[in-house]
């Protein structure tokens, strides 16, 4: 176990999470008299608003993932520590991080929780293993190689049915992520697959949108919400709703209707992407504070985004509850901004009892249906199709980290908007089998040390092999 320094020292700020939340944060403590410590699980900032377009092969993940390391070159009062947060001490004020055997403290004077949510399988956890989520650059390229995979044993099948199928790709939730890429998988096989194989018509896939609700986009309402839902059908995406998914397996899913009838769709490419958990680290912080989780496992924090009876803990963007903000990129950026200028106002000598009220600003909502056509709602202000689009672009490119990621994106995107292309069309076969491999392996390495037959040093040492040898 290795302990950060505890000789006489500058503040000391820990961030966890190098999302939107944590990066903004940090990078808004530059001119502070502090060190800060970033701690995360990846060694990248992911754009996740754009995790669709990896999937559907429009983009390449380094140009929705800088290296935090390489962001933050610059700012030389910041460190960046790559490793997955396991406790927060906030009594003694530690956060302890595990990077495969080896364990690291690193003491805090203050502290920013940024570390996001996971997927939510509302209570369904088997579910992912056919349907996986859309959270992370390895989601997004499993998923490539299981929409393109589904393609290529199309090609190969002569039987009408299983041929069908491997044709039929269902998205579940249609929220903003769930309708970009629906249309992207039909844009995918409508445009770019054309013409692509001599025994199946790419085009005729079947590409399902569901809900469990009652509209597309049902945050957006109205208006837009049947404007999505037009161009959608337009695109050739089959919209199911007020329908349940009751059950995932490999070779399809059941649903229940509105009037409880049950039927069944034959798919080999699921993906889920219908519902959020915050971090398991909220509910330590919770425990630990005496506060509370809501049913998304957010923590409840005070008007200035701390901790009860924490003023110098934060917890903010997709792991914060307060007065119903949604998760979204702008509520943990401001956030994280906020909760560095509350850091710097008390290195300032200010209390915590002069604190300002977070308030949030809302620059509004949008999200892209197909090539030339998006819905973006700003205040009153709501905006459909090609005007809608190009705000969505000019706003994505805005947020991209980077320059190169900027130049980068936009040559991507110009070979898939206005030619046929795509210009990531590669997939592995780790990327579609490494998830559910390790999830085994995982699984038994627990077993063998339950029962005592293997220890948990050589548990472990397998489990980070594998790791590494899935990238
Ligand atoms: C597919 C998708 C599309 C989206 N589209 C939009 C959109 O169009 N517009 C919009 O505004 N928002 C969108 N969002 C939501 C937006 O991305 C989130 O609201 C935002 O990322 C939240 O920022 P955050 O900092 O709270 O968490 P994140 O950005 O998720 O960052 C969490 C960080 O914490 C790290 N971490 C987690 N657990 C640990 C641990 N135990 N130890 C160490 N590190 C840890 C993660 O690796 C990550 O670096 C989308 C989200 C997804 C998944």
């Amino acid at each position: 176990m290795s302990i950060q320094s505890v000789e006489p020292h500058r503040h000391r700020v820990v961030v966890i999470g190098s999302g939107f939340g944590g990066l903004f944060g940090t990078q808004a403590l530059k001119k502070a008299d502090a060190d800060i410590t970033m701690i995360a699980r990846t060694t990248h900032h992911l754009f996740q608003p754009l995790l669709y377009q990896v999937a559907t092969g429009i983009l390449s993940v380094g140009d929705i993932a800088p290296a935090t390391r390489l962001v933050l070159r610059k700012q030389k009062n910041a460190q960046v520590l790559l490793g997955e947060v396991e406790t927060i001490d906030l009594e003694n004020q530690t956060v302890t991080s595990r990077l495969l055997e080896r364990v690291t403290v690193t003491p805090f004077d203050s502290l920013i929780v940024a570390a996001g949510a996971g997927q939510s399988y509302f209570g369904n956890d088997q579910f992912a293993e056919f349907a996986p989520g859309m959270k992370t650059i390895d989601d997004a390229l499993e998923l490539r190689g299981r929409i393109l995979g589904a393609f290529e044993q199309a090609e190969l099948s002569d039987d009408p049915a299983e041929r069908a199928r491997l044709l039929t790709f269902v998205v579940v939730g249609a929220g903003p992520t769930g309708v970009e890429l629906a249309g992207q998988i039909a844009e995918l096989s409508r445009r770019t697959l054309d013409g692509a194989f001599r025994k199946i018509d790419p085009r005729e896939a079947r590409v399902v949108l569901l809900d469990g609700a009652p509209a597309v986009l049902p945050v957006y309402g109205g208006k837009l919400s049947r404007k999505a839902a037009e161009t959608l059908e337009k695109l050739g995406v089959e919209i199911q709703l007020d329908a349940m998914v009751t059950d995932v397996d490999n070779d399809g899913l059941i649903i229940r209707e509105k009037d409880g009838t049950l039927r069944r769709i034959e798919s080999q490419c699921k993906v889920w992407s219908a519902g959020v958990q915050a971090s398991p680290l909220g509910k330590q912080l919770a425990e630990q504070s005496g506060g509370e989780t809501d049913r998304a496992g957010r923590v409840m924090v005070n008007p200035d985004l701390s901790l009860p009876g924490h003023p110098n803990v934060f917890v903010i963007g997709d792991m914060m509850s307060l007065d119903k903000l949604p998760g979204l990129a702008q509520v943990a950026m401001q956030g994280g901004k906020y909760a560095a200028k509350q850091i710097k106002a008390s290195l300032d000598g200010k209390s915590p009892s002069e604190r300002v009220p977070f308030k949030y600003f809302d620059k509004g909502s949008m999200a892209t249906i197909s090539r030339f056509s998006a819905v973006a709602k700003v205040g009153k202000l709501e905006i459909s199709g090609f005007i809608g689009w190009v705000a969505w672009l000019a706003i994505h490119l805005l947020y991209l980290v980077g320059f190169r990621s900027r130049a980068s994106t936009l040559l991507s995107w110009a070979v898939t908007f206005f030619g046929r292309g795509r210009a990531q069309m590669a997939s592995t076969e780790q990327q579609v089998f490494a998830r559910n491999a390790m999830g085994e392996l995982e699984k038994k390495n627990k077993e063998a040390t339950e029962s005592g037959s293997t220890s948990n040093g050589e548990a472990k040492k397998a489990a980070g092999k594998q790791q590494k040898a899935a990238g």
